[in-house]
């Protein structure tokens, strides 16, 4: 790699301390923001409000670094999935959700993940590294640029766990609900961790943005088994952290999701704890029929025990969704999405080992 500056990992901040760095006036960044993630200019001599001397600078110093598009997979619903590469050949997706009304752009925030979580397919691929901001946001830009999709709405729900990854996330979400580049309202940015609690009230000092959590099991035991990380952040520490960042505001609420997994976590018993869990949390509460994948040994709930779980808690006075599968045809949904990760976390060779 070049080692020249990416100009997508700054956030208006960090572009004006670079002017700064470069003996420009803090201004001009603004400008500079606007240019790559307003316009989707990535070719500083076309930013012809910036002086003569700073577009030299830049083109000497920076570059606009871009993930490849490797391919594109558009499914039956129009949902669509990229495969994008990285400059060291790591494998990332991303999806759109096009609705009515809404193009909702999942985005990745780690190549793999490390928190091995058993009924997801990212985890089975095991970790190799942290997304820059620059890739992060790289995302947006692509979608928005290059491939002409509408965003209302950014979910950091593809692969990687993004406060596994708080400072490079919390850039890209400063560019993403920045005035002079993408605009999202901040409830409009989505953010879903399995719940690494310090992080979580880090981020709370830092940004508003909506929360969803995945919650997957109402007791300890279980989801120690379902959600690893669990063991190191239990449930009265993740409970009491989600109640505190949805606290500054009476019309916010936590997103708690819940993948059905058939005799696993959709007992009618289960909703009942579950209620009694999430009392006194402000809480809305998303079920997510398990996408399966190559090799896993769970089913996803039929539908009659989803429709009897939802019951249950929606009597208890939560608000409760199904959420709909999009874009299974193309592995595209929730927990499906692979890329091609070089596992540093040697988890296939001990899986390997385990089972030879
Ligand atoms: N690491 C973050 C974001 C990634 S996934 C997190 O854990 O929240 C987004 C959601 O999809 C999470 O709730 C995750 O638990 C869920 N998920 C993972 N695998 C799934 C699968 N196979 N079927 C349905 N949902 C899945």
């Amino acid at each position: 790699m070049s080692g020249l500056l990416n100009l997508l990992d700054l956030d208006r901040t960090a572009a004006e301390a670079l002017m700064v760095q470069l003996g420009e006036r803090p201004f001009h960044a603004r400008n500079l923001i606007r240019w790559i993630h307003k316009r989707g200019v990535t070719d500083v001599a076309q930013m012809t409000d910036l002086p003569q001397a700073l577009r030299a600078a830049l083109q000497q110093q920076t570059q606009v670094l871009l993930p490849e598009v490797v391919f594109q997979q558009p499914a039956l619903d129009g949902t669509t999935k990229w495969l994008l590469q990285l400059p060291d050949e790591q494998r990332i997706e991303m999806v759109h959700i096009p609705e009515a009304k809404r193009g909702t752009l999942c985005v990745s925030s780690q190549v793999g993940c490390a928190l091995d979580c058993t009924f997801c397919s990212t985890a089975q691929q095991g970790f190799n590294r942290n997304l820059s901001a620059g890739e992060l946001i790289a995302q947006v830009w692509l979608a928005r640029h290059r491939l002409g999709r509408k965003l209302t709405n950014v979910v950091l729900m593809g692969m990687g766990e993004p406060l596994a990854n708080l400072a490079a996330v919390v850039r890209a979400i400063n560019l993403m609900t920045d005035d002079l580049a993408y605009m999202l309202g901040q409830t409009r940015v989505t953010l879903s961790t399995s719940g690494i609690v310090p992080a979580l009230y880090r981020l709370r000092e830092v940004s508003n943005v909506s929360l969803a959590v995945s919650l997957h099991a109402p007791d300890n035991d279980l989801r120690d088994q379902l959600v690893p990380i669990n063991r190191k952040y239990p449930l009265e520490q993740l409970i009491p952290a989600c109640r505190a960042f949805v606290a500054n505001d009476k019309r916010r609420k936590v997103t708690w999701e819940y993948v059905m997994l058939d005799q696993v976590n959709d007992a009618p018993a289960q909703a009942r704890q579950l209620t009694r869990l999430l009392a006194q949390v402000p809480s809305k509460i998303n079920l997510i029929p398990f996408n399966p994948f190559p090799g896993t040994l769970y089913r996803t709930s039929s539908p009659e025990r989803i429709l009897a779980f939802q019951q249950h808690l929606q009597q208890a006075g939560f608000v409760t969704t199904i959420r709909k599968t999009r874009g299974d045809d193309v592995a595209a949904a929730c927990g499906q999405l692979v890329g091609r990760v070089q596992d540093r976390s040697r988890r296939q060779q001990q899986r390997t080992q385990a089972t030879a």
